[in-house]
């Protein structure tokens, strides 16, 4: 991901803000310009839950570089209370407490260093509650 990506989509990144559609009502996140169920294009800010839970996962023994020191790691897909689903990586657990439907919230880690740039990027990932 570019350095102007990443500035782009720090508030969104930093502070799970999704939007909501004024036409539909959808809730979508990450952003985007057009609401994928009726093509709308106005919307409203609308934040995340910081809680869900786990629709399903798998461990992850060969990553990507950036990942490495972090393997064997979980990867899982979140379902939050207002239906969104977000695949991130959940950390600071064993494989084996992991289970689909168990409760997750979200903190604030380290993602990736870009190194050579010296840019170091921040995002959400996830822990058993
Ligand atoms: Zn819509």
């Amino acid at each position: 991901m570019s350095s102007p990506k990443i500035w782009r989509q720090r508030i969104e990144r930093y502070r799970l803000l999704g939007q909501k559609c004024k036409d539909c009502g959808k809730v979508l996140f990450p952003k985007r310009l057009v609401c994928s169920e009726c093509g709308g294009r106005e919307f409203d800010k609308e934040p995340m839950p910081e809680v869900g839970k786990i629709i399903t996962y798998t461990t992850v023994y060969f990553g990507p570089k950036f990942l490495e020191q972090d393997i064997p790691y979980i990867l899982a897909i979140i379902e939050l209370k207002n239906g969104v689903r977000i695949t991130t990586q959940v950390v600071d657990t064993e494989p084996k407490e992991v289970k689909a439907g168990k409760e997750v919230k979200f903190v604030f880690r380290k993602l990736k260093d870009e190194g050579k740039t010296g840019v170091i990027i921040y995002g959400y990932k996830a822990q058993l509650c």
